[in-house]
């Protein structure tokens, strides 16, 4: 029998009693800015609590780094190449990843509320946005609604409560209430802006839900958009390459994309041949390849689309 995974967690209970707060980093091995997030967090938490002022009601439990195999690979994946983000709710007696997400899944169902912070990784560039599915359930749609809101990235984005694997998949079974951020990528270390949002966006979010007091406003809402169709929300199957190749893009997160609009082209390396790709939407640039080798097939754009 393969031994259990214990998730690396720091929890800070409040004088006074409320709900249990989850906040998860590197679901993903690639992954860094939220957990300097995290760590800026536990930093404050511990500093209150020095100081006898963590006035908070409830608790918080945070995980900077899940999926510590991944992280230690500076991949996506362990070595089992299981995406943690498509195997939960995982088995304790699986492969790596499978038990990884057994152990994530189980805190997820001990937790009142969820936010688990992503960016794009080493492939990706991502459009800052705060994400949550379309729950059938009105009371925590509405709680997700709220969060997503007040975690103020530029895009708030509902889509399908109909994919599975996910973190937010166990979040939706055992109805709890979750959002998931992205902002960036790249693999690139230390994007300031990235880090201090999150670790702004987590505290609005809390204070949104009652756990703290902490003034805070949308102000950086620029767009919400709900697309329920199956499609939506799965990232990485968009707009395939048509050849291998590299890809540049020629429009920018966050632009405003017309259907049948340029968005870049991919050249062939060796005989310079260049195949211009097209938005087969309209709506918000929210993801573009960021690493310029490309494959026939793999993805090279996303939009969020209003249906
Ligand atoms: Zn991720």
């Amino acid at each position: 029998m393969s031994e259990a995974v214990q998730l690396k967690s720091k929890t800070f209970q409040g004088d006074e009693e409320g709900p249990h707060f989850l906040i998860t980093g590197g679901v993903h091995g690639d992954e860094c800015e939220p957990i300097f997030a995290i760590h800026a967090l536990t930093e404050l938490f511990e500093a209150k609590q020095r100081q006898g002022d963590l006035a908070m009601r409830g608790r918080v439990t945070l995980v900077p780094c899940v999926n510590e195999p991944a992280f230690w690979r500076g991949a996506r994946t362990a070595e089992d190449g299981l995406d943690l983000a498509r195997t939960c709710p995982g088995k304790p007696d699986g492969s790596i990843t499978e038990r990884t997400a057994h152990a994530l899944s189980e805190l997820i169902r001990s937790a009142d509320f969820y936010i688990d912070l992503h960016t794009g990784g080493s492939i990706y560039d991502i459009y800052p946005l705060a994400g949550y599915c379309l729950h059938k359930d009105p009371v925590i749609l509405d709680h997700q609604r709220r969060m997503a809101a007040a975690f103020n990235l530029p895009l708030v984005w509902g889509t399908t409560p109909n994919l599975n694997g996910r973190s937010l998949s166990v979040a939706r079974d055992a109805d709890v209430p979750a959002i998931y951020c992205e902002y960036g990528g790249r693999w690139s270390g230390q994007r300031q802006d990235a880090t201090s949002a999150y670790f702004e966006g987590c505290l609005n979010v809390l204070a949104e839900v009652g756990l703290i007091d902490h003034p805070h406003d949308a102000g950086q809402v620029r767009h919400v958009v709900e697309d329920p169709r199956d499609s939506s929300g799965h990232l990485q199957v968009q707009h395939p390459s048509p050849i291998d190749g590299l890809f540049v893009p020629l429009a920018y997160l966050g632009d405003l994309i017309e259907k049948g609009g340029v968005f870049g082209e991919v050249i062939d390396p060796f005989s310079g041949k260049r195949e211009v790709v097209r938005s087969l939407q309209t709506g918000i640039v929210l993801l573009l390849r960021a690493m310029p080798t490309v494959r026939k097939g793999d993805a090279l754009m996303a939009v969020a689309e209003n249906p």
